[in-house]
């Protein structure tokens, strides 16, 4: 009687066919692309194939001298027993799992087993035949993929926007934490079939079904971005929710889902609400007051002037009939009346600016620097100063009060000069690619301590006394509103006993943007 070649060559044969059949039986054991053996009932090996060979990294040689269980994982030999005993009690026909063999050079190898058991004619078992499939490369990709599958949705769940993930059909897969939240207020779950009832904010029409912005873009394959909706919780809460959709595309651009993000924006709305209303009052409150401090000076002048003239024909007519203090007090009231109409020409102008009423044009600064020159002819050749500009752009602004700016700079770059030096003013401009000009006066004067750089811009705020240096402290306040009623800002750089440099940003003629 023929028998299979195992080494225990057990299994017996008879006949030309079943030698034929054995023969292909056998080459279809040892060419099979998958991994197949042979064990006896102790788990030994009888027989095993080329690829299974592969798979272990064991010679067949090596192999037959070993059982199952010198190769498998500790970690699987449980398992393996149980099952073992079940199939060989005739309480399984057979059994399939995933394992992990230690192949010979160390490495851990995972592999689909199927085993089933050969049975005599009495239903006796007589060996084991296993198949086995090499899946280790599929297990790592798995577990890849299922490590990036818990990050997205660590990363999902820490979100603080609503993230939902629905499949082409527009059926919601997976939905994070922050969109329950915007729901469900916390509690409660959301499925696909829940009654979820939304109007569109700008025009107030109800959403059918078909107006979700997540099947829009299932039904177009385009997203749809930033849309604000007023929704209804599901505990019957009204909130407005900012929603973007974008469709989730594959490597060949086939659409295979949709991400929704949402925003609950019912607070911001709120307080943007709220915002709103007090810049609106605080407008109105400021233009009350600028009104208040035009009519007020404006309204002084007038009794002013009739208090200075009388005191000045007083004095004129009555020099000589009072007695030295009397005269004093007399120099004492015109220079007063002289000052406080000064303060109160200062204060009128200030608010003019601030009012901001003129037309801005194009203004060439060069134009406007040179016949500031003429103006300041006198002082330039009182001091010895010397002036240097460079180019000057064409800017945007009001042509009075352009003109106001510079002279207020210049002036001040004239009038704190270092006692007994003639100043060096140098004036310039930069543009940058937006067509914003920033400006410079810069002088070698007395300079400024920085803890005044904020003090000097606010009105009647001066550092020095008037014998020292004349003036009212108010240019710099004038500067300051000029400037940002041209939408730019004003700052400087300053060192005192070395010099300063004041700058500010306006627009060019040609440029876009105001200077922010
Ligand atoms: P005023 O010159 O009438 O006092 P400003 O508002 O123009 O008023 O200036 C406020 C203060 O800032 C001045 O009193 C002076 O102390 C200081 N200041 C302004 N420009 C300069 C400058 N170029 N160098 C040094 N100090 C300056």
């Amino acid at each position: 009687m023929n028998q299979v070649s195992s080494p225990q060559g057990r299994i017996p044969l008879s006949g030309f066919a079943d030698r034929l059949a054995l023969a292909q039986l056998r080459q279809i054991f040892e060419h099979a692309p998958i991994g197949m053996a042979l064990l006896d009932l102790d788990g030994r090996w009888l027989d095993v194939n080329a690829q299974f060979c592969r798979i272990v990294g064991y010679a067949r040689d090596e192999l037959l001298r070993l059982t199952f269980r010198d190769i498998t994982a500790s970690a699987d030999l449980q398992a393996d027993a149980v099952l073992l005993e079940q199939l060989l009690r005739g309480e399984i026909p057979s059994y399939q799992r995933e394992k992990r063999y230690l192949r010979k050079d160390g490495e851990t190898v995972w592999v689909e087993l199927a085993v089933s058991v050969a049975r005599d004619i009495d239903g006796a078992p007589e060996y084991l035949i296993t198949q086995i499939v090499d899946i280790n490369e599929l297990k790592l990709a798995y577990e890849t993929l299922r490590e990036r599958e818990l990050t997205l949705e660590a990363v999902l769940g820490a979100l603080p926007v609503g993230v939902r993930l629905a499949d082409a059909g527009g059926h919601i897969v997976s939905a994070n934490l922050a969109s329950l939240e915007i729901w469900c207020g916390g509690g409660g779950e959301m499925v696909h079939e829940s009654v979820y009832r939304a109007w569109d904010s700008a025009t107030g029409k109800a959403f059918e079904d078909a107006d979700w912005p997540l099947q829009q873009v299932c039904a177009s394959g385009r997203g749809v971005e930033a849309q604000l909706l007023d929704i209804l919780c599901f505990d019957d809460t009204p909130k407005t929710i900012l929603c973007s959709v974008l469709p989730i595309v594959d490597a060949g651009g086939r659409m295979f889902g949709a991400i929704e993000v949402m925003q609950d924006m019912t607070r911001w709305l709120k307080l943007e609400q709220q915002l709103m209303v007090r810049t609106r009052e605080l407008e109105n409150r400021n233009k009350e007051l600028e009104q208040f401090a035009y009519v007020a000076s404006h309204d002084l002048q007038e009794p002013l002037r009739k208090v200075s003239s009388f005191v000045q024909l007083f004095a004129k007519r009555y020099a000589g009939h009072v007695d030295e203090t009397g005269q004093s007090y007399l120099n004492f009231a015109v220079d007063g009346a002289r000052r406080m109409q000064l303060l109160i020409d200062d204060l009128l102008h200030y608010s003019r600016v601030s009012r901001g009423q003129g037309e801005q044009t194009p203004v060439d600064l060069e134009r406007v620097y040179k016949a500031l020159l003429q103006d300041l002819s006198q002082t330039i050749a009182d001091t010895g100063a010397v002036l240097e500009c460079g180019p000057l752009p064409v800017v945007r602004g009001e042509p009075g009060q352009m003109r106001a700016l510079l002279q207020n700079l210049i002036g001040n770059a004239l009038k704190y000069r270092k006692p007994g030096c003639a100043p060096h003013v140098r004036i310039g401009a930069e543009v940058d690619a937006a067509g914003i000009a920033t400006i410079h006066v810069a002088d070698d004067g007395i300079g400024i301590e920085p803890r005044f750089f904020e003090r000097i811009f606010v009105i009647f705020q001066r550092l020095h006394n008037r014998a020292e240096y004349p003036g009212s402290g108010i240019g710099l306040a004038i500067c300051k509103r000029i400037v940002e009623n041209h939408g730019g800002r004003i700052w400087l750089d300053s060192a005192p006993g070395v010099g300063t440099t004041f700058h500010f940003t306006i627009s060019t003629a040609g440029a876009e943007n105001e200077a922010g």
